[in-house]
């Protein structure tokens, strides 16, 4: 029979969060009565707005017309990558180098492809986890001893830092995965740090890949939403984000990577065009019916409904929040980010948050899976209907 990829044998666990629904399975079909609710998974539950929902509903229409009609597109319709430019980077890049895709996650996925095995890849600790699981699939990184990985350099992000790490120990010409608003911490980095981390990968010759999919949460107009609003990042980043949490596109599937025409490997060559060879050779560009939905996102009035809902879910965090704090527990993120990040002091996360599940049927995401300096902490996500996490709030009580 045909070998396993040895790389698959490497991940030490299920990925999280399928792990996760396995364990509320289990808990309901141990209590077939329970109304369970999930503030565990980062899923988006509100419905997409009309503006945008006609976006794509017209772009589903067209296709059945002779002049409307259109088949592959590769790197994604012009007007959409010159709109992405405009509204999210003031016109700062060509549309040929911005790629449009079926969301962020696939896209690092993809990215990893241009470095291949052997290339150090630091990340924050914790952090989502495609970074590192990716990594260890495409032979980046190995299985290490203990809750690592061998090829990872992990940079803690702590409440004694204020969960932006030391970046000393970013490796020399590797990966820096950066996530800003973090999932799961939900700190967001300020200027100056961000300055200090495209000082780091200039230094070291390391490439940054930003993940900047909740960027649309930010509210403090002090923050920065992008790694492009600090100098230099041209050089040495590359920047994700997605249409997923922003205009509720999870199950629709839209994103887009900038590559700056610039940005060079060691060896001289742009990495831009590897790029598009990469995303030509194993991905055929995103639905088009979804472009035109992110077409009529990016519009004044689907601009508009994309600050309604990102409040919403922000409403739900302030809820989620208070509800916290008011029972002792002391947590960060939440105001700028859709996720809390929830300190229990040396407890195991798996058992706070099998805890939380029994008493109060809520299901949440243990820090530990986020990686191992996650552990201590439970994130919650404000995902979620609000009559939900109102009903959440008031059993959490029971925590107190
Ligand atoms: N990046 C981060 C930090 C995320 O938390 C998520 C989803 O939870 C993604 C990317 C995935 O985005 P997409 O739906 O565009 O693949």
């Amino acid at each position: 029979m045909v070998h396993r990829n040895p790389c698959i044998a490497n991940l030490k666990a299920g990925y999280l969060f399928p792990e996760i629904a396995k364990r509320r399975r289990e808990y309901a079909q141990a209590h077939p009565d329970a109304k369970i609710i999930s503030l565990g998974v980062g899923n988006t539950t509100e419905p997409v707005m009309p503006h945008i929902n006609a976006g794509l509903v017209e772009g589903a229409r067209r296709l059945g017309t002779v002049e409307g009609y259109s088949g592959y597109q590769d790197e994604g319709l012009l007007e959409l990558r010159e709109k992405i430019s405009a509204v999210y980077y003031g016109g700062k890049f060509g549309a040929d180098e911005i790629f449009i895709s079926d969301g962020a996650k696939c896209d690092i996925g993809r990215l990893q492809l241009l470095f291949g095995a052997g290339t150090k890849a630091a990340v924050q600790d914790p952090s989502y986890p495609v970074y590192v699981d990716g990594s260890v699939l495409a032979g980046a990184a190995g299985a290490g001893s203990g809750a690592g990985y061998d090829g990872i350099v992990y940079l803690p992000c702590t409440a004694a830092n204020n969960f932006f790490p030391d970046l000393s120990p970013v490796p020399v010409n590797g990966l820096v995965y950066f996530c800003s608003p973090n999932n799961p911490t939900g700190a967001v980095a300020d200027r100056e740090q961000l300055a200090s981390l495209v000082d780091a990968a200039i230094k070291k010759g390391s490439l940054i890949i930003f993940d900047a999919a909740y960027s649309e949460f930010i509210r403090d107009t002090a923050l920065p939403k992008s790694i492009y609003e600090v100098e230099g990042a041209r050089e040495c980043a590359i920047e994700v984000n997605s249409f997923s949490k922003t205009a509720g596109f999870t199950g629709v599937r839209l994103g887009w990577s900038v590559v700056p025409a610039q940005l060079q490997y060691e060896s001289g060559e742009r990495i831009s065009a590897d790029w598009n060879r990469v995303c030509s050779t194993i991905f055929n560009g995103a639905s088009n019916i979804a472009q035109a939905g992110g077409l009529a996102a990016l519009d004044g009035e689907g601009q508009k409904e994309i600050r309604s809902l990102t409040d919403f879910y922000l409403g739900n965090a302030h809820i989620i929040r208070s509800a916290l704090q008011k029972i002792g527990i002391h947590c960060t993120g939440g105001d700028n980010s859709p996720y809390i990040w929830s300190h229990f002091p040396d407890r195991d996360s798996w058992e706070v948050f099998s805890e939380i599940l029994e008493k109060c049927q809520v299901v949440t995401t243990p820090g530990a899976g986020f990686g191992p300096a996650g552990g201590g902490y439970v994130r919650f996500s404000a995902f979620g209907h609000r009559n939900d996490v109102e009903e959440a709030c008031r059993r959490l009580e029971q925590l107190g």
